[in-house]
């Protein structure tokens, strides 16, 4: 799906339920999904507020926060609780990638996973239906293992010299 299609898909279904229940369709709300889903990553709400006010709207943190909560549950966006910080992200249409997380530095990557997508898709799920997923994976990031072997082998070294100072 080209990018253009999913926006005019979550814009489709953000109209729907606006209809439904008989709320106003304001401008602020459309240029709010519009902008989650340019960003194309992990974003928090100061982030989307940056974002907004470039594009020349100024959206107060409640309702950035309102409706990060409305989109959310229309399955819009996830919510994800990374090690300290909160992020959102755009959800539809975007399933089938699984996060890293440094437990470390806290940094997240994201990688591509087809067979775990593929696995999720087809496992059979009891009384449920599914709407997405979330994936994380922890670990450590290279930087912060190469910087763990580094101050390793400093403690080493100067071990080392402590002892061939004391064979003297
Ligand atoms: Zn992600
Ligand atoms: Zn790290």
């Amino acid at each position: 799906m080209t990018k253009d299609i999913v926006k005019k898909k979550v814009r489709d279904i953000l109209d729907g339920y606006l209809e439904v229940n008989n709320h106003r369709k304001t401008s602020e709300r459309y240029a709010i999904l519009d902008a989650v889903y340019d960003i194309g990553g992990h974003f928090s709400l100061d982030e989307l507020g940056a974002e907004l006010e470039a594009r020349n709207f100024r959206v107060s943190r409640a309702t950035l926060y309102n409706t990060m909560r409305l989109f959310i549950e229309l399955r819009l966006v996830v919510r994800h609780r990374f090690i300290g910080q909160t992020k959102y992200e755009a959800c539809y249409a975007n399933e089938d990638h699984i996060h890293q997380i440094c437990t470390v530095c806290g940094k997240v990557t994201e990688i591509e996973s087809p067979e775990i997508a593929d696995a999720i898709k087809e496992t059979k799920l009891h009384r449920f239906r599914k709407d997405g997923f979330s994936l994380y994976i922890y670990g450590i990031c290279s930087r912060c293992q190469a910087a763990i072997s580094r101050q390793r082998n400093k403690l080493l070294t100067q071990k080392q010299d402590k002892n061939s100072q004391k064979s003297k």
